[in-house]
């Protein structure tokens, strides 16, 4: 049985509870214990796969195919374990199943009631593989007296009392405001937040306690006395250069020994943290600098292209450089030509996406790149995009377009080089899609394994010529253009293992041009930088040294 710590917040939401849930994890495992993490997101969306990415940022998805919170990205990131279609829930989730059980009379006529039946689930949905694992980590989202909350915070409530007494513990962030007129640290939303979580029978056993300013003793010692912690398990948090500062950050003010402490593991395991120094040794000594222009929709909200941001990072990482990512709308070169915003990058990258606003200027950023001979790398919408830039001007299919934006605009316009797909393989099985399917959980999603054509840039970078990305997608290119395509120099070097669907084409007189139908960016972690962002990152280091 798997020992649990449930990780709550109070005062303030983004206090960066995915990101210290994730670095525990991390300390965990450099202490040779096995770990999994978890989120609970209140919120009635089933799942965040049909929430903008304004509002909720990216959708990370699992190899089994679940569409998830992006803290699931930072727990992947941070421990290398892959996530799981059972490691995110939601309120809608738990009630959706409580009330499929109950139309299908699973309850036996009783009256279905938050407590019991909601939080029964919840508690279900914790206990899954608790036999794998040595520490289930357990984030709650949202801030504690949220409403919302309520059932998931009572669920995990019954859950450490029903366990064997030392089995769970419970880790509370908070906020401590500096009043720089009185030059202050506030301990007092901290002591109402601590509080809040006792009102409804949660002690919290670690603290974690954000802070632009050190937080003197006295301090830490007042917290201690007033919300019942032990001093040691005060834990500062301050703030860092780079998340991937937070394991040792976290280690060196003892958080991992508190979380061992409550638990009374003891001797703790001396932890080896070979794995975070060198993460830290790339970060901080990389030599030169090389700029990526990131060509997308979403660009006001960085965290909507979460998991390419940090990918980019690793590939800098892979050869010792900084990227720095700048990010450019797309749709401003509908209106203006794309060289003077363009010069100076070292490579673009065309993210995925969703409609038709800005590909037009996608597919000229495309151009610009081939023409230019500068690095590209196109992610699901950007391998589409860089597909039709070729069939309109290299094959002469000046109409070519996807089959997405003719189903937005209800009229047919383009030649449809990408279509939608309806029918598939998975593995064994084959999967159906219908045009009016929900819009949630419908997509190509999940793990897929692609073939590499030998000799072929892919195969290069990637070393092998057997790979499993993750995809998140309904349209796809159509290999009905595959000959005319090849002919023009765009090579189909990667392809789903029946030969149907082209997962990869590349520009043979092209330095780096490579379009990927799936998200290379989900599978990247610091210690173990994806194969393509790293080569990428390689190409555009190549090219800052021509200019
Ligand atoms: N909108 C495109 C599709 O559904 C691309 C999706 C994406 O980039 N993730 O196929």
């Amino acid at each position: 049985m798997a020992r649990y710590v449930f990780i709550t917040g109070g005062v303030v939401s983004s206090l960066g509870k995915g990101l210290a849930s994730a670095a525990l994890g991390a300390l965990l495992q450099a202490r040779g214990f096995t770990v999994r993490l978890r989120k609970l997101d209140p919120y009635l969306n089933i799942d965040p796969g049909t929430m903008s990415p304004f509002e909720h940022g990216e959708v990370f998805v699992t190899d089994d195919g679940a569409e998830t919170d992006l803290d699931l990205g930072h727990y992947e990131r941070f421990t290398g374990v892959p996530a799981r279609k059972t490691d995110s829930i939601s309120s809608g989730r738990i009630y959706m199943n409580v009330l499929e059980k109950e139309r299908r009379g699973d309850y036996l006529g009783k009256t279905i009631q938050v407590i019991p039946h909601v939080t029964n689930e919840i508690k279900d949905f914790l206990s899954i593989g608790d036999d794998e694992v040595d520490f289930m980590l357990c984030e709650i989202g949202g801030t504690v007296g949220d409403i919302e909350g309520l059932p998931f915070f009572e669920a995990i409530r019954q859950f450490a009392h029903e366990r064997p007494r030392g089995q769970c513990i419970f880790m509370h962030l908070t906020l401590l405001p500096y009043l720089a007129a009185s030059g202050e640290l506030k301990t007092k939303p901290t002591q109402h937040s601590v509080k809040e979580l006792r009102s409804i029978g949660i002690a919290p056993d670690v603290l974690v306690c954000r802070s632009e300013q050190p937080i003197p003793e006295k301090e830490r010692a007042k917290i201690a006395l007033f919300c019942n912690v032990r001093p040691e398990a005060v834990i500062p948090a301050y703030d860092l250069k780079s998340i991937y500062g937070a394991p040792l950050a976290y280690h060196a003010v003892g958080l991992d020994q508190a979380v061992l402490d409550a638990f009374m593991i003891s001797p703790a395991p001396r932890p080896d943290l070979r794995r975070w120094e060198d993460v830290m040794d790339r970060l901080t000594h990389a030599e030169g600098e090389v700029r990526v222009a990131i060509v997308g929709k979403y660009t006001q909200l960085e965290d909507a292209y979460k998991s390419i941001a940090e990918a980019l990072t690793h590939g800098g990482m892979a050869n010792r450089v900084r990227v720095r990512a700048e990010w450019i709308d797309s749709e401003i070169f509908e209106r203006e030509d794309p060289s003077p915003h363009l010069e100076g990058f070292h490579a673009i990258l065309v993210p995925g996406g969703f409609g038709e606003r800005g590909t037009e200027g996608k597919i000229r950023a495309a151009t610009w790149a081939r023409e230019k001979k500068i690095p590209y790398l196109g992610i699901c919408l950007g391998m589409q995009m860089a597909v039709i830039e070729a069939a309109r001007n290299l094959a002469g299919m000046t109409d070519a377009g996807s089959e997405e934006f003719d189903h937005e605009a209800g009229a047919k316009r383009f030649t449809p080089v990408v279509y939608h797909l309806k029918e598939w393989v998975q593995g064994s099985h084959r999967v159906e899609r219908k045009p009016g399917d929900d819009k949630g959980g419908t997509m190509r999603l999940g793990a897929y394994d692609a073939h590499l054509a030998d000799a072929s840039l892919v195969a290069r970078a990637y070393g092998t010529n057997r790979i499993e990305e993750r995809h998140r997608h309904r349209y796809e290119v159509d290999i009905a253009y595959r000959d005319r395509l090849e002919e023009c120099g765009l090579r189909f070097s990667g392809m789903s293992p029946d030969g149907r669907l082209p997962e990869i084409v590349e520009h043979e007189n092209h330095p780096w041009f490579i379009g990927v139908q799936f998200h290379p960016e989900l599978k990247s972690k610091p210690f173990a930088p994806h194969p393509l962002f790293a080569d990428f990152i390689r190409a555009a280091v190549e090219t800052s040294r021509l200019v």
